[in-house]
């Protein structure tokens, strides 16, 4: 038997079957069922863990130098692994044996629990779907129910992802049961709690064929996660597809945007982009006003005049005052950054009046040693309905160190009017901010976010709004980089 097809992209294939499975299946509850070791989590973790948990335990100095890269067997496969280091063979049956014992501890589970990159994503992504849900199928025992959950739900947290009691099914005969009658067992117990199962991912080729042999019309998309495992590879089903990442892109292609997040078309500015802009579907355009240092009127550029001196004076950047007509006419939203501070903002209000702007359109962005509590006090008293944003880059550490001492500090910005906060993609723990942010009650906006995929993955965390170069195809093909 033939390898089983490499697909060029197995979550491009989940995708269409899922997308045939809403359009055949109305009204249904689909679950897409998952396997947890070596599918979701990267068993290797735990093998490191606890094989550097004997070492301390021992004083030996055994795995010292090991590496994930270097664990190419699952945990019931010890001996291989053992075999391939240089450690004297009257040793491996004693460390075999106490890494049994050791391994599926409540402590171990919890403590090397790692997902593969990407795979909290696409479970999130099913679980926005209307009617649709994931299952986990696993062969753990009951006896680490408590435990698996605990642990799943830590790691899923701050990705939305939450896994319920009643979505996780154990393998009844405990450890070391029937895993392939387990696994069927498993579909049966979801279909007869009113789901279709409509894909099931695992890393182990027999758990794929023992779910191909349950299901004669295969109406269960097969999907094998190519990590690492233990039964042959002549085992994989023909129709399974094997894949080795978890990419969003290919996953998302033919979905939407969730949720009702505000999708903010960054750096506009120039003639060409707002020409683009009026053309496209994005409500919202962010524009940096500056001023000219020639004629000293207030324009739309992207790079201080400073920074980037304007190739002749012939150079003219698009005037405010025209740009927020012309949108005013076309109903868009308007996102001003005012990059010049405080000393503008009487400017920037006559003419946003001027242009007919009530404040429902309008969205104010600026640094708070900019603005100062004058600017955003002065622009939230003219336009109390106005979103007025400001970057919290400057309290990350703040936000997850000192949460007390940070709330201080957003509590006297609200208090100035700020009514928005912009979180760079690229901020250390951005998912924990966001989550604090939201559980404080404010908005979030996310910024600086380098391509699709990312963006992509922005979108299931539901902040308020992004802001972004890159928009997603489905709404708009994002702009070239100037
Ligand atoms: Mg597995």
């Amino acid at each position: 038997m033939p390898d089983a097809p490499r697909h060029a992209d197995w979550m491009a294939a989940l995708a269409a079957h899922y997308d045939d499975a809403r359009q055949r299946y109305p009204g249904e509850r689909l679950l897409v069922m998952f396997d947890i070791d070596g599918t979701i989590t990267d068993i290797r973790a735990m093998i490191l863990d606890v094989l550097r948990q004997y070492d301390r335990a021992h004083q030996t100095e055994h795995f010292r130098h090991l590496t994930l890269g270097d664990i190419t067997v699952s945990d019931n496969r010890i001996e291989g692994l053992l075999n391939s280091l240089p450690i004297p063979a009257p040793q491996h049956a004693q460390i075999a044996d106490w890494f049994s014992a050791n391994r599926w501890t409540p402590e171990a589970i919890y403590r090397s629990h790692r997902p593969y990159h990407g795979v909290l994503e696409v479970i999130r992504w099913f679980q926005l779907q209307p009617n649709t849900f994931v299952g986990l199928n696993t062969g753990r025992p009951e006896a680490v129910r408590e435990m698996t959950l605990r642990s799943l739900n830590a790691l899923g947290d701050i990705y939305r992802v939450s896994f319920p009691n009643e979505l996780l099914f154990m393998n009844p005969g405990g450890w070391g049961g029937d895993v392939l009658a387990s696994k069927v067992a498993g579909v049966r117990y979801f279909q007869a709690a009113g789901y279709r199962v409509i894909a099931f991912v695992d890393n182990e080729p027999e758990n794929l064929a023992a779910i191909e042999a349950a299901d004669p019309d295969h109406e269960i998309l097969l999907l094998h996660a190519d990590t690492i495992f233990d039964s042959r590879r002549e085992r994989m089903p023909s129709q399974a597809i094997g894949g080795d990442s978890y990419a969003l892109t290919s996953l998302l292609e033919k979905g939407e945007i969730p949720g009702k997040i505000q999708l903010v078309w960054h750096a506009v500015n120039s003639a060409r982009r707002i020409e683009e802009f009026l053309q496209a579907r994005v409500h919202w355009g962010e524009f940096d006003v500056r001023r000219d240092p020639f004629s000293g009127a207030l324009v739309t550029r992207q790079y201080s005049y400073t920074a980037v001196p304007p190739v002749s004076r012939e150079e003219t950047a698009p005037l405010l005052s025209d740009t927020l007509e012309r949108l005013k006419k076309a109903g868009k939203g308007v996102k001003l950054d005012l990059r010049a501070g405080l000393e503008t903002v009487d400017e920037v209000l006559a003419l946003t009046r001027a242009a007919g702007f009530d404040g429902t359109g309008l969205w104010f962005n600026g640094r708070i040693e900019r603005l100062l509590e004058d600017g955003f006090h002065k622009l939230s008293v003219a336009y109390p309905a106005a979103i007025l944003q400001c970057s919290i880059d400057f309290l990350a550490p703040l936000i997850l160190g000192t949460p007390a001492k940070a709330k201080e500090i957003l509590d006297m910005l609200t208090g100035w009017g700020l009514n928005r906060f912009s979180v760079r993609w690229q901020t250390l723990n951005k998912r924990q901010i966001i989550r604090q942010m939201e559980g404080w009650g404010l908005e979030v906006n996310i910024f600086e976010i380098p391509n699709l995929e990312q963006f992509l993955k922005a979108t299931l965390l539901l902040p308020r709004s992004i802001t972004a170069d890159f928009i997603h195809p489905g709404l708009q093909e994002p702009p070239a980089a100037p």
